[in-house]
């Protein structure tokens, strides 16, 4: 199968997920998730419509971006754990952030966007850590609100939502996170405050669409599998 065609197949299903919620497939975004995938693959998606893509890697996306500049309305969101001084360089090639997980990663984040000098401010999201795991990238759910105030005080910065990733492999299991995190979103502000859930893979977006996501992950079902670096 092509990435067409594969990309026809998620959308089919996120389509239908959605239905099957009542809910229209227009509320759901689909980002296609393109860390360790050439450039080739990108552009081939990007001939078949798509245009957001996901990266994970701080440095991948400094240098897939400007090798793909000519595709000028391809949309990157930053997916991946971001380690406070790779900032700099999500702060430049980054559309949206999905994994602002620290008051102090919000403001070195501002601090770069607003020195780059963008035209508007840059969409983010507060990742969580549903259950505050240690070992887990993420605000634990009592963080949050610390998160998303020093979101919220940085004028380069947009606050958009909350973002999780649930253990693999477990789709019971994701759909507690999935649910725990829209419980979440309500304590903190709601649907006006955070508009965006960014929940659900290859695996469980139909589980996470079920649960109110607005933005789904998809890497592997769009660029098929990848070999881990
Ligand atoms: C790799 C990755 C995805 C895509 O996962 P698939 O199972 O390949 O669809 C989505 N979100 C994050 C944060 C990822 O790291």
């Amino acid at each position: 199968m092509s990435i067409g065609e594969r990309l026809a197949e998620v959308q089919a299903r996120i389509g239908q997920a959605a239905r099957a919620s009542g809910r229209d497939p227009a509320t759901v975004r689909l980002v296609a998730v393109s860390k360790t995938k050439p450039l080739e693959a990108i552009r081939e998606a990007y001939a078949a419509g798509q245009r957001a893509f996901g990266e994970n890697y701080a440095q991948e996306l400094a240098a897939k971006a400007p090798a793909l500049a000519d595709l000028a309305d391809l949309e990157w969101h930053f997916v991946g754990h971001l380690q406070v001084n790779k900032a700099k360089l999500v702060a430049r090639h980054a559309h949206v952030v999905h994994t602002v997980d620290s008051a102090a990663l919000a403001r070195e984040l501002g601090r770069r966007v607003s020195v780059a000098g963008r035209a508007a401010p840059l969409p983010v999201l507060v990742e969580v850590n549903v259950g505050g795991e240690p070992q887990k990238a993420g605000a634990t759910p009592g963080e949050i609100a610390e998160v998303m105030t020093a979101v919220q005080a940085q004028p380069a910065l947009a606050l958009r939502g909350l973002m999780s990733v649930p253990p693999a492999g477990d789709l019971a299991a994701a759909r507690r996170v999935f649910e725990t995190v829209a419980t979440l979103r309500n304590l903190h502000g709601g649907q006006r405050v955070l508009p965006e859930l960014s929940m659900g893979m290859t695996a469980d977006l139909e589980v996470a669409i079920a649960c109110g996501a607005t933005i789904v992950r998809v890497g592997t079902a769009i660029f098929g599998p990848r070999s881990e670096i």
